[in-house]
C-alpha cells in the first residue's frame, strides 16, 4: 500500500522567509498537488532566542501571494493541530520521556562553563560515546543525585544517547544512499529544561512522525541533520514510517561561487525575499520581489526551474503545468545560479500575458503615485496607451516614465533630440502638418498614415526629419511606438495640440 502524500513546510519564524525557503514551499506545493497530497504549513518556534515578531504573518502572506495553498496550518487547522510548535510541548515532553525510560536518552547538567572549560582542554572535544562518561548526567551520577538535582531546580538538558559503531543509512530521493558512522554524531541535545522546549531535531521528527509526513523535501542545509534523524525514527520505533528525504540543492550566487545571499542581492540589485521586509529590530528595509514588481506568476514560475526541468526545454509554465509535469526525476542535485535576469525574463513574459485593462489596474495608482490625476481618463484610454508598450517592459512600473506622455503632454523636449531634429524649417513643416491632420475624418492609424506619407512623397520631403520632429512635439523625446498608433490613441486634437506647442515652445537654430 502506498500511503498518501503528506508534506510539510516548516519554517522557523526567525526573520523573513528567503527566496531559497520560497522554493522549497513551492516544491512542496507542486509534490502535495501533483500526487492529490495535503500540504502542512508547521511553524518551528521552538528556539526562543531567535524569534522575531511579524515573521510567521510575512511567512503566511508571501505564501498567499505566490498561490501556495496551504491545507493544514496554523490558519487552516486540520486534524493533527496544533501546528505551532510552542503549542506543542505537552506532546514533546512525553515524548522526551519516552526516550528516556528507554534508556535512549539521558539528562545531562553540565553549565555552559563546565562545557566551554571541556572545549578548552580537550581538542576537538564532543560530547559522545567516549566523552560522557566523564560529564555530570544521569549516566555517571547517582540516581537519588539526579533526581535531588531535579527537585531542586538545577537546569538540565535532555541529550540522544547515540551508539557508536553504527552505520547510520539516509535514503535520499536525490542523492541515492548516504551512509555515515554514527561516531561521528554528538548526542544532540533534545530538550531543556529552561524554557521548557525541545530542540528543533526532536520536535522536527515528532512532528513529522505524528502528523504522518510522507516526504521530508527541505534544503540541502539539512541535510547534515538527516543521520541524526534517521536514528530518531529509530530510537522512537518508528523506523517503518519515516519519511522520504529529498534534500534540495542549494542555491548559489549569480556569479562566482557559493550560495546566495541577500549581500548578492544588494550588491546586484535584485531582491532575495518575496516581499519587502522591514526588520522590526534595526528598522532595516529589504526589498521584495512583490514591491519590485513582480507578478507572484512570474516568480514561481522562475524558482520552479532553479533546480528542477519539466524534462524537455519547455520554461514557461503556469502553475497548473507545474503541477502536472513536476517529478524528483528531474531535479537536480548540484546547485542552482540564482539567474537573477531570468527573472525578469519571466516577468516580462508574464506581462505579454496580462490583459490590458488588468496591466492598467495595476498602472494606474503608480501614476497616481506620481501625482497625476487619472481619473481624466477613461479606462479604456489607459488600457490602450499600456497596450501599446506592453512589449517594451519588463515591470509595470517601468510604464510610469515610458506612458507618461500619453497622460501628461510633454512641456520639455530632450536637448539631444531637439538638437538633432529640429531644424530650421521644421517650424513651418509642423504647421503644415497640424492643417493637414486637422482635415482628416478618420485619425485612425489606418487612414491617417497613408494620408501623411503622401505628403511627404509629393513635397519630396526628409521622411526621418518629419516623423521625428512629429515625434519630439507629440511625445517630448524620440522614443515610444508606431507615431500612429500614438497619435490614434491619443486622438486628433491632443495630436495637433501638441504639434503646435512644440512649434511655440522649440526655438530653431539660427540658419
Ligand atoms: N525549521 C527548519 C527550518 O527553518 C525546518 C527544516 C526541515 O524542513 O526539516 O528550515
Amino acid at each position: 500500500m502506498t500511503r498518501p502524500v503528506r508534506v510539510r513546510f516548516a519554517p522557523s519564524p526567525t526573520g523573513p522567509l528567503h527566496i531559497g525557503g520560497v522554493r522549497t514551499a513551492l516544491y512542496n506545493y507542486l509534490f502535495a498537488r501533483k500526487h492529490g497530497g495535503t500540504m502542512i504549513l508547521r511553524i518551528e518556534d521552538t528556539d526562543s532566542q531567535r524569534f522575531v515578531p511579524g515573521a510567521e504573518e510575512y511567512i503566511n502572506e508571501a505564501l498567499a501571494w505566490l498561490g501556495i495553498g496551504i491545507d493544514e496550518g496554523v490558519r487552516e487547522g486540520g486534524p493533527f493541530g496544533p501546528y505551532k510548535q510552542s503549542e506543542r510541548r505537552d506532546i514533546y515532553r512525553r515524548h522526551v520521556q519516552m526516550l528516556l525510560d528507554a534508556g535512549k536518552a539521558y539528562i545531562a547538567f553540565d553549565t555552559p562553563e563546565e562545557l566551554e572549560a571541556k572545549r578548552a582542554a580537550v581538542a576537538n572535544f564532543q560530547y559522545d560515546a567516549h566523552t560522557r562518561g566523564q560529564m555530570r548526567n544521569s549516566l555517571t551520577l547517582p540516581a537519588d543525585e539526579v533526581k535531588a538535582l531535579i527537585d531542586s531546580g538545577a537546569k538540565y538538558v535532555v541529550r540522544f544517547k547515540i551508539e557508536p559503531g553504527r552505520d547510520v543509512e539516509v535514503n535520499d530521493l536525490l542523492r541515492g544512499k548516504v551512509v555515515i558512522k554514527s561516531d561521528i554524531l554528538d548526542d544532540k541535545v533534545l530538550y531543556k529544561s529552561a524554557d521548557d522546549l525541545p530542540t528543533y531535531h526532536l520536535a522536527n521528527i515528532v512532528d513529522d512522525h505524528l502528523m504522518e509526513v510522507s516526504h521530508v523535501i527541505r534544503g540541502e542545509e539539512w541535510l547534515p541533520s538527516a543521520p541524526l534523524h534517521v536514528l530518531l525514527y529509530e530510537a522512537f520505533g518508528w523506523s517503518d514510517t519515516a519519511p522520504e528525504f529529498v534534500h534540495l540543492p542549494l542555491l548559489l550566487k549569480p556569479d562566482g561561487k557559493g550560495k546566495l545571499s541577500k549581500r548578492d542581492g544588494d550588491r546586484l540589485g535584485f531582491p532575495v525575499f518575496p516581499l519587502e521586509w522591514h526588520d522590526p529590530k534595526s528598522g532595516e528595509v529589504s526589498s521584495g520581489y512583490r514591491e519590485s514588481g513582480y507578478l507572484p506568476q512570474a516568480v514561481v514560475n522562475f524558482l520552479a526551474l532553479l533546480g528542477w526541468n519539466p524534462g524537455d526545454d519547455t520554461e514557461v509554465m503556469s502553475m497548473d503545468e507545474l503541477i502536472e509535469k513536476f517529478s524528483f526525476e528531474h531535479c537536480s542535485r548540484s546547485g542552482a545560479r540564482f539567474a537573477f535576469d531570468k527573472g525578469k525574463w519571466f516577468n516580462h513574459t508574464y506581462l505579454q500575458q496580462l490583459p490590458d485593462d488588468e496591466l492598467a489596474r495595476l498602472f494606474t495608482p503608480l501614476m497616481e503615485a506620481e501625482g497625476v490625476d487619472m481619473s481624466a481618463f477613461t479606462p479604456e484610454y489607459v488600457s490602450r496607451a499600456v497596450g501599446s508598450l506592453k512589449s517594451r517592459i519588463n515591470f509595470v512600473k517601468d510604464l510610469t516614465e515610458q506612458a507618461r506622455f500619453y497622460f501628461v503632454a510633454p512641456t520639455e523636449y530632450a536637448a539631444k533630440d531637439v538638437a538633432k531634429r529640429w531644424k530650421p524649417g521644421t517650424a513651418a513643416l509642423m504647421r503644415q502638418l497640424a492643417e493637414l491632420l486637422g482635415g482628416l475624418d478618420d485619425f485612425s492609424a489606418a487612414a491617417a498614415e497613408p494620408v501623411v506619407m503622401d505628403w511627404i512623397k509629393t513635397n519630396e520631403l526628409h521622411m526621418g526629419n518629419v516623423m521625428n520632429a512629429f515625434r519630439l512635439a507629440v511625445v517630448g523625446e524620440c522614443k515610444g511606438p508606431h507615431m500612429f498608433e500614438i497619435t490614434e490613441i491619443i486622438g486628433k486634437d491632443e495630436t495637433i495640440k501638441r504639434l503646435l506647442q512644440a512649434v511655440d515652445r522649440i526655438d530653431e537654430p539660427a540658419v
